[in-house]
């Protein structure tokens, strides 16, 4: 079944509140939809979001590179030939992993509803139903307290805690957190880049002193400095993640083989969609380290397809997909949060369609 057509369109979707990390404040995301159509009709969709600080990709970035670069190399070919086309989106250019992931993913849409299977079938998995965290956005320690505990009133059991703005009052941000919210609940902290090796040491060993039970740190330091994350990884009990550190399975390689982190974290802006992430998961696995799941801020349609990835691949353990419910009027419909649990629908591909009543 060959492609007929792509399409790009942009829109903006305002967050329900602002979203603060040591990075960035966010309040509205800009939501890059691609629309593959198939000769019989069958439409794939795909989405990104731009996120310069992390990715360096911008709306006009991707919109051009997947006009200009990624789309023409594309019409006419057939979609049964899926491992071929992720090749040769990802050979198309360099970088743009946020463009090649929204294309990618309304290729996966398009050819797991041409052979009439949900993604995660196709990918080969079973269950359609991950169990999810939720995010506390950086503030002041009772603020944070606040949000964390009015998350477990909305039945979550594991946060991530923003952190890395402050050095010096993260400690008690997480010892407030810690406090407010009682022992059962599961603590992940994303410090984002915003510490130095030292002062990431010298945090985790004040919270390993005081018993401040952590499930893990993640991206303590800066993206380029792995050096750091193996001296941090050496010198504390709490395992360590890479997120920023990890773009593409090249990367991976080089984190696995210098024994750099205990958990990669793995996005589909970052690796440029579904097949580096698989890539990713299964070097992964066969060293031996498991893999979360995030996304950056981003609609229902590329949340959905990294739910669909996470629940097919048995070393993608842990699930980091919230994004969806910062945006105040989602356009899309297909996977469901209730509580702490994600549904995906049970429909061929993506299983997410805009919501017919969608007005902004
Ligand atoms: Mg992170």
């Amino acid at each position: 079944m060959r492609i007929e057509s792509l399409q790009v369109s942009v829109e903006s979707l305002p967050l329900v509140k602002p979203f603060k990390t040591a990075l960035r404040t966010v309040m509205e995301i800009e939501n890059i939809n691609v629309s593959v159509k198939l000769e019989n009709g069958t439409e794939g969709v795909g989405a990104a979001a731009p996120t310069v600080a992390i990715t360096g990709d911008s709306t006009k970035g991707i919109v051009s590179i997947i006009e200009e670069v990624i789309s023409p190399n594309l019409i006419g070919l057939e979609i049964e030939n899926i491992n071929v086309l992720s090749q040769l989106i990802q050979l198309s250019c360099v970088g743009n992993t946020s463009a090649k992931a929204a294309v990618e993913i309304a290729l996966y849409d398009a050819v797991s509803k041409r052979w009439q299977l949900p993604l995660y079938q196709y990918l080969g998995g079973k269950s359609n139903v991950l169990k999810n965290d939720m995010t506390v956005s950086v503030d002041e320690p009772e603020e944070m307290a606040k949000a964390a505990l009015s998350l477990i009133d909305d039945g979550f059991s594991t946060l991530k805690i923003k952190l890395g703005k402050d050095w010096r009052g993260d400690v008690e941000r997480v010892a407030c957190i810690r406090d407010a919210v009682g022992d059962q609940v599961k603590i992940r902290i994303d410090a984002n880049q915003g510490w130095t090796t030292k002062q990431a040491i010298s945090i985790i060993h004040e919270l390993e002193e005081k018993r401040v039970d952590i499930d893990l740190v993640e991206q303590p330091v800066q993206a380029h400095d792995i050096e750091g994350l193996k001296e941090i990884r050496r010198c504390v009990q709490v395992p360590i993640m890479a997120d920023e550190s990890l773009f593409s399975p090249r990367d991976a390689m080089r984190l696995l083989n210098e024994h750099a982190v205990d958990f990669l974290n793995i996005k589909l802006m970052k690796t440029g969609g579904i097949r580096r992430a698989l890539q990713i998961a299964d070097m992964a696995e066969a060293a031996g380290v498991e893999c979360m799941i995030g996304s950056m801020m981003e609609s229902s349609i590329s949340v959905a397809a990294a739910a669909h990835l996470a629940t097919a691949h048995p070393n993608i353990t842990k699930i980091d997909l919230d994004a969806p419910l910062w945006i105040k009027n989602e356009p899309y419909e297909g996977i469901q949060f209730i509580k702490d649990q994600l549904h995906i629908a049970d429909r061929p591909g993506l299983g997410v369609k805009r919501k017919t009543s969608f007005t902004q």
